[in-house]
């Protein structure tokens, strides 16, 4: 409060000396105000609440200091990151980047409160900037290999939430507010159905014209093959050097079956130049590429 106090003088403050240097007259904010008053008086009154506003500035700044310090007095008024969140009653954004940065493990479902947050994030544009953004740095990256010229480089790609998007399923069922069901979420791969990622794909289509050759590694099962090499034709994917599903029935944690099978990839004396997915289970376990790239998602965890 005190703080807000502060800042609000701030404000008035900042416009009644900027309105003491002014002449126009068409403006009538507080420097019309300011007119009323005898000049000693006014310059008298900016040099009292230039000295309330730097006390009050003092008592924020040491009683912030008692709970966390201070970055900037202008910060709470200039909307900082977190005020979306807290809104909602819920710090969902703190939230997402807690799972985004792998703080946060083993979660099983979004908060039930996050649901309209998650949903706004993946429907409004910023779940696509943000995959915008780590795609730019992925060609980059790519663009500025050395590569042997022996056709033996390589780039891991995930499928789900990397490849193809299954957003059209989990905007019916909760933004992943409710618990994980095989038998409804397996109808709908089967429908061959889900939409390309854009960003995903410009990726992979820049990787072959560098001469990368890119392979899908997903936890979707053997018996997936078909429908998803439909799916992934659908959607404008061609190219791929390999496909590799996992065995039905295979017990393997993702992170073991996918770094088992980039081992394989390794050991036939290719060269993972990249590795992209959704999930850290895409991205953890050695060899992991030579350089891995993490896109969002605040729907799902697979550990
Ligand atoms: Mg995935």
């Amino acid at each position: 409060m005190a703080m807000a106090m502060a800042t609000a003088k701030l404000v008035l403050l900042m416009v009644l000396v900027a309105g003491s240097s002014c002449g126009g007259s068409a403006w009538r904010g507080p420097l019309s105000l300011l007119r009323t008053l005898p000049t000693t008086t006014a310059a008298q009154s900016v040099e009292a609440a230039a000295e309330r506003l730097k006390e009050d500035l003092s008592s924020a700044a040491s009683s912030a200091s008692a709970s966390s310090s201070l970055i900037h007095a202008l910060r709470p008024l200039m909307g900082s990151a977190g005020d979306l969140g807290l809104r909602a009653g819920v710090p969902c954004d703190s939230w997402r980047l807690a799972v985004e940065t792998y703080n946060k493990r083993d979660w099983t479902t979004v908060p039930g409160s996050c649901e309209g947050y998650v949903g706004h994030y993946m429907l409004g544009g910023h779940y696509r900037r943000d995959s915008r953004v780590v795609v730019d740095e992925a060609i980059a990256y790519a663009e500025g290999l050395k590569l042997a010229g022996n056709g033996k480089e390589v780039w891991v790609f995930d499928i789900d939430e990397t490849s193809l998007s299954n957003l059209p399923y989990y905007a019916t069922h909760g933004f992943g507010t409710k618990p994980y069901n095989a038998t409804s979420f397996n109808e709908y791969v089967l429908e061959g159905s889900a939409p390309v990622l854009p960003e995903s794909q410009r990726l992979f289509k820049k990787l072959i014209s560098l001469g990368i050759k890119p392979v899908f590694l997903t936890g979707r099962t053997e018996d997936q093959r078909a429908i998803t090499v439909t799916n992934l034709r659908r959607q404008g994917y061609s190219g791929w050097m390999d496909l590799l599903l996992k065995p039905v029935g295979l017990k393997a944690t993702a992170i073991a079956y996918k770094s088992g099978e980039r081992q394989k990839l390794q050991d036939a004396g290719y060269v993972i130049v990249g590795n992209i997915g959704d999930q850290w289970s895409d991205i953890l376990g050695a060899p992991e590429g030579a350089r891995t790239f993490k896109l969002p998602d605040p729907l799902y965890y697979i550990g």
